[in-house]
């Protein structure tokens, strides 16, 4: 295996990093592969670099280790790149959302009806479109034939943009299909007994199948709601496959929203953090209300601060901290393994829409759906059920014309079209709000203005 080489960009995220090297080492039949670490963050990178070369070590593991600065020199004969960068940092999100909300629109610009998610900023982070297209273009120019593993955010948007600008062999990966196994777990069904799929577009995927010993498992589900939902509170803001919106949504559309699909629901259940907490749980109101999002940075500032003091303290017990007994629920490395030894694998990918799954939606937007992994490359399910017309019509269909608005104001570098999407969003209630909460964008952010101003 000494031959393969895979590079990891925006390696400095220290959790997701260490998942990765960690399955790796569980992962005997990729013994001797070189991974290149990538990133800008020259602290974080070595952090990460020393953390799994350590770890590696720990577990008797073949790897190498790379690190470097410079996106060249990573992916350049890399047959994978992972993709997990976040261009301008955390810090650069709070700025827009506080832009956003200093003009009326709580929450940020980039929250919309159908995107919730506080990290996934489809407007304003035109620097990490910038970015996937850069990562592209080196691939193109570098490694053409490698595989690009897209898990930086927004994903519905960069793989339906990188795959139709550059050609590149993208998929998008996300762990939030695993809120399946949550439900499986709280209705207290053996995982094995249960066949079930999930479809849709990524944050936006649906339990389209859902069988226990080959019986419709959804009545189970509705007895748990009738006899059992009033007892559920969440653990932390993140918990919410089971909660009072997710419930509702399935009762609208007649089946269940899976992971980050529940952040994205309609404005009815993010209207405020009064509302959120109604809808998402005490005390936080889910992860994206003011104190979800404040815990979730909080926990990502104490793992940066952690790894640094990990990587520094020899004495640390690595394995204690990251336990080795299983894989980490990321798909990346099966999937390596899956394309490099053979190992038919089922994962849950996004896609382009090629093969026509979801009705109604182009051949090149991407998809997220069920399927199989092996030396050939990957395989759709069909989906069996469809998806159900309400979902498709009242869910997927508006999602994907915003993909589409935000994808060509950022092509097009074309305000008027910015103006436009925010003109519909229903918390605007003139337009000398729109042009407001653009010019101070334009004012404070150099990165935003640099991108619109050859308009
Ligand atoms: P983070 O800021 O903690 O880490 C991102 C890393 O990217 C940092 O180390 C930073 O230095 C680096 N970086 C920034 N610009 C870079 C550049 N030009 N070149 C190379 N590296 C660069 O962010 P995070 O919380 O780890 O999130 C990273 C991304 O992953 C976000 O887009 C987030 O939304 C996404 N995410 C995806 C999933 C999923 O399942 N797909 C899950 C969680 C987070």
């Amino acid at each position: 295996m000494a031959n393969i080489k895979i590079s990891i960009i925006g390696a400095g995220s220290a959790i997701f990093s260490l998942r990765l090297v960690g399955d790796l080492c569980r992962t005997e039949e990729l013994s001797g592969v070189v991974v290149s670490l990538m990133d800008i963050d020259k602290e974080r990178l070595d952090a990460v670099h020393i953390l799994a070369e350590r770890y590696a070590k720990a577990l008797g593991s073949n790897l190498k280790f790379e690190k470097t600065m410079d996106l060249n020199t990573s992916i350049d004969g890399a047959a994978f790149v992972v993709n997990s960068a976040l261009v301008g940092g955390h810090g650069y999100l709070e700025k827009t959302r506080k832009i956003g909300e200093d003009n009326g629109y709580y929450r940020g610009i980039d929250t919309q009806e159908f995107n919730m998610v506080s990290d996934y900023h489809t407007l304003t982070n035109t620097g990490q479109l910038d970015f996937f297209l850069k990562v592209a273009d080196t691939i193109k120019k570098l490694s053409p034939d490698a595989w690009l593993l897209q898990a930086a955010n927004p994903v519905f948007e960069g793989t339906t943009l990188v795959y139709r600008e550059t050609g590149v062999k993208i998929l998008g990966f996300c762990h939030g299909f695993h809120g399946v196994e949550e439900v499986i777990r709280e209705l207290e069904l053996d995982i094995n007994s249960v066949d079930w799929q999930v479809a849709g577009f990524n944050h936006n995927i649906w339990l389209t199948r859902f069988l226990h010993k080959g019986k419709d498992a959804y009545p189970l589900l509705d007895k748990w709601i009738l006899e059992k939902s009033k007892n559920w509170k969440p653990e932390n803001p993140f918990n919410d496959q089971l909660s009072p919106s997710s419930i509702d949504m399935y009762k609208f559309y007649g089946m269940l929203p899976i992971g980050d699909s529940v952040r994205n629901g309609s404005w009815k259940y993010h209207f405020n953090d009064d509302v959120k907490k109604k809808w998402f749980g005490e005390p936080w109101g889910g992860a994206d209300s003011k104190t979800g999002w404040a815990w979730y940075q909080n926990m990502l500032k104490e793992t940066t601060e952690e790894t640094e003091k990990l990587s520094k303290s020899m004495d640390a017990d690595l394995l204690k901290r990251f336990p080795p007994d299983k894989m980490s629920g990321e798909q990346h490395i099966s999937f390596i393994n899956a394309i490099i030894n053979n190992r038919k694998t089922r994962l849950i990918l996004n896609i382009p829409n090629r093969d026509g799954i979801v009705p109604y939606i182009p051949d090149d937007v991407f998809i997220e759906v069920p399927l199989t992994v092996d030396a050939d490359g990957v395989h759709p399910e069909k989906l069996e059920p469809e998806i159900p017309e309400r979902i498709v019509s009242m869910y997927l269909l508006p999602r994907w014309l915003r993909m589409e608005w935000a994808l060509a104001a950022f092509r097009n570098r074309d305000l008027e079209i910015f103006k436009e999407f925010l003109i519909r969003d229903p918390r605007t209630k003139s337009y000398e709000q729109v042009e407001s909460v653009i010019n101070q964008l334009m004012e404070e952010l150099p990165e935003f203005r640099a991108h619109y101003k050859k308009n």
